[in-house]
């Protein structure tokens, strides 16, 4: 079973993919907080996470930055979720390390299938388009 670390401080949006990602047969793993997720994510090592961008503490930005300069985190799949789809997002997200990012307001399918396609066994190495790559 995958286990996705959802990294939301919004509680609405938190049940909406919390519960999406166990309509799909994932454990699901929450933190409210850019700390929390950082420190959930070092200690659990989920199989992907859902990390919205603007959170308490730190951003959702700088807790990549950090998971993926450490050796444990660094191969951990990370899906920013943007406020916003703004021009220059995606080069943000890119810089900061996301390996892909989804807007808000959430899209069922997007979500779905972007989790499916950078989980352990997905299908990013062919790149649909959806994601960022290069990085
Ligand atoms: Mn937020």
């Amino acid at each position: 079973m995958y286990t996705v670390l959802i990294v939301e401080d919004n509680e609405k949006n938190l049940k909406v993919i919390r519960d999406l990602m166990r309509l799909q047969g994932y454990r699901t793993l929450e933190a409210r907080d850019g700390q929390a997720g950082l420190a959930m994510a070092q200690v659990q090592h989920p199989d992907l996470i859902l990390m919205d961008v603007q959170l308490p503490l730190i951003d959702g930005y700088e807790v990549t930055r950090r998971l993926k300069t450490e050796e444990h985190t660094r191969h951990i799949p990370v899906i920013a979720v943007t406020s916003f789809a703004m021009k220059g997002e995606e080069e943000r997200a890119r810089t900061a390390g996301c390996d892909a990012y989804i807007s808000k307001p959430i899209n069922i399918h997007t979500l779905i299938d972007t989790v499916r396609q950078y989980l352990p066994g997905g299908e990013s190495s062919h790149d649909q388009g959806t994601g960022v790559t290069g990085g």
